[in-house]
């Protein structure tokens, strides 16, 4: 498969392209279907190193789903808008519109400025703007293989070998077969959707690890990308229900990858810099696909000095990841329904006795642990016991989240809410005495229910009562051990 440019057209993109003022950067958009910002770094490790080490290009941390599938994950990130907020399209329905007919897709914006527009899909039976919805009534893009790809699904079925070539490189050979005959020339905007190996298989994709780092590192070392706005992305995790009912899986179809890279020279401009110091303020920010919209369009449209030096307002729902975002943002703010929010909250353990006694196993770790640091000062320092546990809070999702099920309808609208799914790992701040010297220590430990892993972190204890006087005989021989030692003879004067 090759690109084949129409002359005709790129002439007139030229001419739109004189009124273009905004950055003038090539977008460049890679997406694979059903995978988790986890998963992308267990079955493309290669890629992403590459892409975050050598690029420099940011992951999104804070990224999170809006809605239960495709076409859920692009109508924010390509209209700004959901489904229920456009005209209906749906094929369940008659009468109603084909998508290119009532949405507005971005590409659209590009094309009035002047840019050669691609929307790529490889699957054709379960297109995403297809399978359930209308689909487009003309060519939605300049160039757009959907035929193709329905030639070849009518003679192999969705096939993960072209003749004799893996599907995933007649892929990326067609990827750079389009960088190639825009060379330069005319500014463009791609998206890529693949889907084959990815969206049936939780490990498939491992195939293509290294195709996709080579075809990324030729590029990019090619200059191919000097102009390029380049996003590495998924539309959501994996939503098989098997996973989907763990909690582990739970997150992580809700946290799906978005890798942004801004090159250099863009990045040595006045308003790169800011774009990119932005963009990584918000790394570990919450945002959605409606943000990645706005993103979008301050790319055609560059805000004003004080709007990229300014905290954008959480009043609006998209914001763009090249202003800064602020942290109070919530779930609510960027219209992530409660069902979908992965942001978890502080709550006090619930008093079962399965609980009570997780809390207890964990302080006696740490108290283990204490005595383990003091045991090479014995005769300083005393070992301790737990006195009692005064309170325990530990950080967990949403009930909503937990008992999400699935989608209630065909269309994916309606949330069931009666799934009970077991909360496997959580992090826990215990707040307990010990005892000779009654210390009351904050500590922080990650459990896991699954394995009854405990993770300590002795950086985040805090020993909160007043020390006094207990730890006189070690604090000038090893200052650390303060926060823990009791001296035998202060056991005797507190009576202790
Ligand atoms: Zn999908």
């Amino acid at each position: 498969m090759r690109i084949v440019i129409d002359d005709k057209n790129n002439e007139e993109l030229s001419k739109r392209h004189k009124q273009n003022n905004g950055t003038k950067l090539n977008v460049h958009i890679i997406s694979f279907d059903s995978l988790s910002q986890m998963s992308y770094r267990r079955n493309l490790p290669k890629t992403v190193k590459y892409f975050e080490d050598t690029m420099k290009g940011v992951v999104l941390n804070g990224y999170n789903i809006v809605g239960d599938g495709t076409p859920q994950a692009f109508l924010p990130f390509l209209c700004g808008k959901t489904e229920l907020e456009m005209p209906d399209t749906r094929k369940a329905n008659s009468n109603n519109h084909y998508v290119d007919e009532v949405y507005p897709f971005i590409w659209n914006n590009y094309s009035e400025k002047g840019y050669v527009t691609m929307y790529a899909e490889d699957c054709f039976d379960v297109g995403t703007f297809s399978y359930r919805l209308n689909g487009f009534k003309n060519m939605p893009t300049n160039h757009y293989p959907r035929t193709a790809y329905g030639y070849v699904e009518s003679k192999f079925g969705i096939a993960k070998c072209i003749g004799n070539e893996a599907a995933h490189n007649t892929w990326l050979n067609y990827i750079s077969s389009y960088i190639k005959a825009y060379d330069k020339t005319t500014p463009r905007f791609a998206l890529f959707h693949h889907a084959i190996l990815s969206h049936d298989d939780m490990n498939l994709v491992q195939v293509a690890d290294d195709d996709l780092m080579n075809h990324f590192k030729k590029h990019f070392e090619n200059g191919d990308f000097d102009n390029d706005l380049v996003i590495l992305m998924a539309d959501h995790g994996n939503r098989f229900a098997e996973i989907r009912n763990t909690h582990q899986g739970q997150l992580e179809e809700r946290l799906p990858f978005m890798g942004i890279f801004l090159p250099k020279n863009f990045q040595n401009t006045a308003i790169g810099k800011l774009y990119h110091d932005n963009l990584l303020k918000n790394k570990d920010k919450l945002s959605s696909p409606f943000d990645m919209h706005q993103t979008l369009l301050d790319i055609l449209n560059v805000p004003t000095n004080k709007e990229l030096t300014t905290p954008q307002l959480t009043s609006k729902r998209s914001l763009s990841l090249f202003r800064e975002i602020p942290s109070s943002r919530t779930c609510f703010d960027a219209g992530i329904e409660k069902h979908w929010c992965s942001c978890m909250k502080w709550e006090n353990v619930p008093n079962k006795p399965f609980y009570v006694q997780g809390v207890k196993a964990m302080a006696n770790a740490f108290i283990n642990k204490v005595n383990s640091l003091t045991s090479q000062e014995r005769k300083l320092c005393s070992e301790l016991k737990l006195k009692k546990i005064i309170s325990s809070t530990w950080l967990i999702p949403k009930s909503e989240m937990l008992s999400y099920r699935g989608a209630a309808d065909n269309d994916g609208f309606v949330p069931d809410l009666t799934g009970e799914v077991a909360i496997e790992f959580a992090d826990f701040k215990i707040q307990l005495q010990t005892t000779p010297g009654d210390a009351i220590y904050d500590v922080t430990i990650n459990y896991n229910f699954h394995t009854n892993a405990i993770v300590l972190n002795m950086h985040e204890v805090s020993h909160i009562n007043k020390y006094g006087d207990t730890p006189h005989c070690i604090i000038d021989k090893n200052y650390f051990l303060a926060t823990y030692c009791v001296c035998y003879d202060t056991i005797v004067n507190t009576g202790n």
